[in-house]
Formats: structure tokens, C-alpha cells, sequence
């Protein structure tokens, strides 16, 4: 049975077909929220999480497949938000993709798809979320950054970029919000075993000739000093602490959720 933070409300989380944001969007569901769904993956297999999830919290869901590379389809999901759940209360920016090649080498299409999906999808569910918050005087927008966001990383430039604009547009959505009942915060995660992740576990598994084991040990011992991956359930937990009163004065702030990996 669902606690009830967030019954009545409704939360928006892109990218939670999988990963992170899929976390986010259970805990959100545990606390009460019904869910709108986004994200890529098969069909019937979205239809199953969503059951899924819907049944567990005892909460509505529904979901909408628009690329977030596409401002087009990003409207026509806020839209659909609104005509099935009366808008969006909580607004969690949790797609993203990344790609990896030196400057010089890096291809100009990626580092477009990377700055729409990963940046500017963010401003424009931001500024079309923000008016039905306005009009309650409630409203949670949640940003998933990255230590990307903090630190750079070599070969990561379109990635790093978009993170560190992730990190200013939360600062600014913030301060034109101050004074209003709706908080803007963004969430730092270092590793967290996602298929974004595993990705990488395989190239390391495959550049050092190593088992997907010592990958995993490999990567975190060069970044985290935890030397364990974050969770999905560990930054849910912190989406939840956001969305509550006790976090009313949190604003613009930057939640680092990285085992370490920023303190270094
Ligand atoms: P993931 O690959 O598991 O999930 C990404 C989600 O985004 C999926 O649901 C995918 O379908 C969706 N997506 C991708 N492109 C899309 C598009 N064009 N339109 C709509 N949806 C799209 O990745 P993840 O690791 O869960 O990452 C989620 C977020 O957390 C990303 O913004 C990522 O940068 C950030 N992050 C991840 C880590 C990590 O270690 N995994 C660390 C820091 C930050």
C-alpha cells in the first residue's frame, strides 16, 4: 500500500523506461504519485511496467513514448500529462544518452542528440510544466545531473557540457521560482549499474581484457571511492526527501549522490 506524500499528485519522469529513472518513478509511485511514464523499450513490456507499477502503489500510470529529442513530441506529452492527470506536480528530468570520442573526433550528430536529449529536453518540459505549478503554488522539478555536471571527464565533452547546463538551468529555474511554493533541485549520481553503465563496464571488460567483475571493480576503484555503485532506490529516496515540506528551502541545490567520487 502506498504512503501518501504525494497522493493526489502526479509525477512526470522521462527515461523511466529503465535505470535511474525507473527508480525514480517507483519510489515517487510508493509515495502516492500516479506516474507518467517516457522512454524507449518494447512495447509490451512497457505495458507490463506500468501494470506492474500501477498495481503494486495502487496508483494510475500511463505513459507516452515522445523522443526527448524532439520539442514536438515533448509538447504533445506534456499535453497528454495534462489531459489524463490534470498537469504535472513532480517533474523529474531523467533521460539522457551519452557517447565517448575525443573532441576532435567527436561526430557533430552525436553531440546534437546529446545536448537535446540530455539539456534542452529539460528546458522545455521546465517551461511548460512550470505555468499548472504556478497556478497551484506547488511544484517539484528534479534534474538529473551527473558528477559530469561537477567534474569533467576525458572524452565525454558533449556529455560533461550538458550536465554542467543541466547544473545552471536548475540554479535559474530556482531563483525565478524562490518564492513560490515550487522547488528546483538537481541530483549528482556517480556510478550507478544502469544498461548506461554496462555499456561502459563492457568496454573496460573489453580494452583490458578483463571478466565483467573486475570491469565493474575496475571502474569504480578508478572513480568511487565507496568503491560501490549507487542505486536507483538510494537517489528515489533522495527524489522523495525532495518532494517533502522538510525540503521547502532546498532550492537550486545540487544533491551529490556519488559514493565520494566529488570529494576527491
Ligand atoms: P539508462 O540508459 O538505463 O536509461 C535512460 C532512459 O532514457 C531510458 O528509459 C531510455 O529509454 C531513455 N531515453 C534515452 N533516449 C531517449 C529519448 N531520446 N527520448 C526519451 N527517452 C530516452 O540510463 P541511466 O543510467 O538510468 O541514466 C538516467 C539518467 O541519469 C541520465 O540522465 C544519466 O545521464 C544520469 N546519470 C546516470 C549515471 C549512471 O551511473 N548510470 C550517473 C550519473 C548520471
Amino acid at each position: 500500500m502506498a504512503s501518501t506524500l504525494l497522493a493526489g499528485k502526479t509525477a512526470l519522469v522521462t527515461g523511466s523506461t529503465s535505470g535511474i529513472g525507473l527508480g525514480m518513478a517507483r519510489a515517487l509511485a510508493a509515495e502516492g504519485a500516479n506516474i507518467v511514464f517516457n522512454g524507449f523499450g518494447d512495447a509490451a513490456e512497457i505495458d507490463k511496467l506500468q501494470a506492474d507499477v500501477a498495481r503494486e502503489f495502487q496508483i494510475k500510470t500511463a505513459y507516452h513514448n515522445a523522443d526527448m529529442s524532439k520539442p514536438a513530441e515533448i509538447e504533445a506529452m506534456m499535453a497528454f500529462a495534462a489531459d489524463k492527470f490534470g498537469g504535472v506536480d513532480v517533474l523529474v528530468n531523467n533521460a539522457g544518452i551519452q557517447y565517448v570520442a575525443k573532441v576532435e573526433d567527436f561526430p557533430v550528430e552525436k553531440w546534437d542528440a546529446i545536448i537535446a536529449i540530455n539539456l534542452t529536453s529539460a528546458f522545455h518540459t521546465t517551461r511548460l510544466a512550470l505555468p499548472g505549478m504556478r497556478a497551484k503554488n506547488w511544484g517539484r522539478i528534479i534534474n538529473l545531473a551527473s558528477v559530469h555536471g561537477l567534474v569533467g571527464s576525458e572524452q565525454k565533452s558533449a556529455y560533461v557540457a550538458a550536465k554542467h547546463g543541466l547544473l545552471g538551468l536548475t540554479k535559474v529555474t530556482a531563483l525565478e521560482t524562490a518564492t513560490t511554493g515550487i522547488t528546483v533541485n538537481a541530483i549528482c549520481p556517480g556510478w550507478v549499474l544502469t544498461p548506461l553503465v554496462q555499456k561502459q563496464v563492457d568496454a573496460r571488460a573489453a580494452k583490458d581484457g578483463l571478466s565483467n567483475e573486475d570491469a565493474k571493480r575496475a571502474l569504480l576503484a578508478d572513480k568511487q571511492p565507496s568503491g560501490e555503485f549507487v542505486t536507483p532506490e538510494e537517489l528515489g529516496a533522495m527524489a522523495v526527501f525532495l518532494c517533502s515540506d522538510a525540503a521547502r528551502q532546498v532550492r537550486g541545490a545540487t544533491w551529490n549522490m556519488d559514493g565520494g567520487w566529488v570529494a576527491q
